[in-house]
């Protein structure tokens, strides 16, 4: 199977054009790269739902922080290409900057036009310690769905907040696509893949478990009967190691997004942490 790389929009345009004519479903998988294995579920996922599927790997400037990692993130394209290509991925898009935001320097909202979600959503968990985070990603989403046309786009719950107003997003702009949310892929012991899981050193590697141990610890004990979010909290806190800073450990509705006193169905887990210098997010839906 020929898995194309692309990088010019035009060019995608006219594919799916093409596609199109032919009544083929397409199916868009959104990355910034450094694929593994939480990628490729969504990208069988895609496989099962579409007739064509997307990939776009694209480190966007504009949700990164000016303190942020967008200048180390890692950029693996050989063997992303590999990864998509075993996958029976139709096209990579892998757009330059310039090719998405043209020659714009300053990528601000005072030269560019930007998707905002609604305050809400953006001013808490990730988005309180990544002011403007929320803006890029649903700029880049909105001009990818654009470019790509898809009827359906896959993300992960790993990274529910984006998931939520992701979500939003289509609802709130009638767009014509259906998000299919996909559960978190995870290591053996339990971490969450992430692309910044190559930043950790071996002890930070270990530190950085206790994330995951705190969310499963809290739905052990939210099963035999605790439901309360202060308690929870508690139970959360104490599994995780003391050498990793807690940025927030959350309990919130995932219909509203509202704060959740007593947990129930539905309630997002979430958690971001600091360790070393590497920010982590993970989370748990309760079932
Ligand atoms: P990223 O390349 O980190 O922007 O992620 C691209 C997509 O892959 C997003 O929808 C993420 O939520 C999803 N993703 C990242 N890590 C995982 C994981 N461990 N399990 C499932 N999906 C993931």
């Amino acid at each position: 199977m020929n898995t194309l790389l692309i990088n010019n929009i035009e060019k995608i345009k006219q594919n799916v054009k093409s596609w199109k004519e032919e009544k083929c479903k397409i199916g868009l998988v959104p990355t910034m790269g450094a694929l593994h294995n939480g990628h490729a579920s969504l990208i069988e996922k895609a496989k099962q739902t579409c007739d064509k599927v997307v990939v776009s790997i694209f480190v966007n400037p504009i949700q990164f922080g000016p303190n942020e990692d967008f200048d180390k993130y890692p950029r693996t394209i050989e063997n992303d290409l590999e990864l998509c290509k075993k996958y029976g991925v139709d096209i990579v898009f892998s757009p330059t900057p310039k090719e998405m935001y043209g020659e714009n320097k300053i990528l601000s909202n005072t030269e560019l036009t930007y998707v905002c979600p609604p305050y809400k959503f953006v001013d808490c968990l990730c988005g309180k310690s990544r002011p403007g985070h929320f803006d890029g990603v649903a700029t880049v989403v909105m001009k990818l769905f654009n470019i790509v046309n898809p009827d359906y786009a896959f993300f992960g719950q790993k990274d529910a907040q984006q998931l939520f107003i992701l979500k939003k997003m289509v609802k709130d702009l009638n767009l014509d696509i259906e998000i299919i949310p996909c559960p978190i892929v995870r290591e053996p012991d339990g971490l969450a893949l992430s692309s910044r899981n190559t930043y950790l050193s071996t002890k930070e590697r270990e530190f950085a478990l206790s994330i995951s141990k705190a969310l499963r610890e809290i739905e052990r004990q939210y099963n035999t009967g605790i439901t309360d979010a202060n308690i929870l909290f508690d139970v959360g806190f104490s599994v995780l190691n003391q050498n990793i800073n807690l940025e927030y450990l959350e309990f919130r509705d995932f219909e509203t997004f509202d704060k959740i006193q007593n947990v129930k169905k539905n309630t997002l887990i979430a958690i971001a942490a600091k360790v070393g210098k590497t920010r982590l997010i993970d989370n748990i839906i309760i079932g």
